[in-house]
């Protein structure tokens, strides 16, 4: 705290992202971060831009990211100006918040969900209402579809689908159900994981003007490094994206990142066969702790949450961490004796596997 603080920043309490230790040997399976590398068409694309012409970088990038905003368009059969893109997906989410979720009544998201949502609202001052999870920590779609708040009146509605850190899956029925019943307020599909197992609400866009869905290039396309994240709805709820983004940084995405991107959204096969190989590891690994007594919460993400009968989470975090593995664990209301296991590799997973068939063996 310092008397220079503005009274804005003394009232944050600003989001904690798993740790990235810079410790050899590690097995990371704490920030849902992809165990492959990213297509090898990315990095054709990056050193093609490099090379082309030596002084490249000394030059602005395209502010609009066209090249991008086409490239998504093509992928999910939208026009170019449906399409909005930043640097990450947590950008596109915090202009979200400013430019669509602010308004006199309040947004509605989660109990359980991810924890940037609650932060963005102390950042921009939104008021919310977080809605309990059903017992088995799944989004009960007729919640968010009644009379809400002290007159009846919502802000918004966002939440992720499958959520996150549950890796419950809603279907595009519930979805439809959900912005159908609130034509007056923006409802926000957080897809971060939805290519490991969903449907993407992207296919609802044209009929519900209210729908926004945000994507990532963090997860399944194996880009967290590169910070690249869109949203796709109506023209003119991207309006008021670009209005925001263009009062705020006029070039979020730096010119290695749009052709890096490009390439990788163009790479469909890389970027499915990519996704069917954590999938049938997530089944795997599954499969394997549910036999070592985990209670497994069924994910169509590139994570699972367990959590075992006997054993306190934290300290099997604990134990696993002395083992060089590192899982995410929350020390929240109604899940703290979960662990968050991000799918890593099968060679990953079975060593996973081992450390915590050991430490459950252990008296
Ligand atoms: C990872 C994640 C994001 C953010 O992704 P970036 O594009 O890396 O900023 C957004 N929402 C959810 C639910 C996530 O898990």
């Amino acid at each position: 705290m310092s008397r220079f603080w503005s009274s804005v920043v003394r009232t944050l309490t600003p989001y904690v992202p798993g740790e990235q230790p810079k410790i050899a040997n590690l097995i990371k399976l704490n920030t849902n971060e992809n165990p492959y590398p990213p297509s090898p068409a990315v990095l054709t694309a990056i050193q093609a831009e490099l090379a082309n012409d030596a002084s490249r970088l000394r030059l602005y990038p395209d502010p609009n990211a066209d090249l991008l905003k086409q490239a998504v368009a093509r992928r999910y059969a939208v026009q170019p100006d449906q399409v909005f893109v930043g640097n990450g997906s947590d950008e596109v989410l915090a202009h979200v918040f400013m430019a669509l979720l602010n308004h006199d009544a309040p947004i509605l998201f989660p109990d359980i969900t991810y924890s940037f949502y609650p932060v963005y609202c102390g950042l921009y001052g939104v008021d919310y209402r977080c809605v309990p999870l059903a017992d088995d920590f799944s989004i009960n779609p007729a919640d968010y579809c009644g009379q809400q708040g002290p007159e009846g009146k919502i802000g918004g509605i966002i939440f992720p689908n499958p959520n996150a850190p549950t890796g419950r899956l809603l279907d595009l029925d519930a979805i439809e159900r959900i912005a159908g019943a609130n034509p007056d307020a923006v409802v926000v599909v957080d897809e971060a994981y939805v290519d490991f197992g969903g449907n993407s609400a992207i296919s609802l866009v044209d009929r519900y003007d209210n729908l926004l869905v945000t994507h990532t290039l963090s997860k399944s396309r194996s880009l967290a490094g590169l910070r690249v994240g869109y949203a796709v709805g109506h023209p003119e709820l991207i309006e008021a994206l670009e209005r925001v983004k263009n009062s705020f940084n006029s070039y979020p995405l730096d010119r290695l990142a749009i052709v890096g991107a490009v390439a990788a959204i163009d790479d469909e096969a890389y970027f499915q066969s990519c996704c069917a190989q954590v999938v049938a590891t997530r089944e795997q690994l599954s499969s394997e702790l549910t036999a070592l007594g985990f209670d497994v919460l069924p994910s169509a993400a590139n994570f699972i949450f367990v959590r075992h009968p006997q054993r306190d989470a934290a300290e099997l975090a604990k134990a696993l961490r002395a083992a060089n593995i590192i899982v995410r664990h929350f020390k929240l209301p109604r899940i703290d004796q979960f662990l968050r296991i991000t799918i890593g590799t099968d060679a990953e997973c079975a060593a996973l596997v081992t450390e915590l068939q050991r430490i459950t063996a252990e008296g």
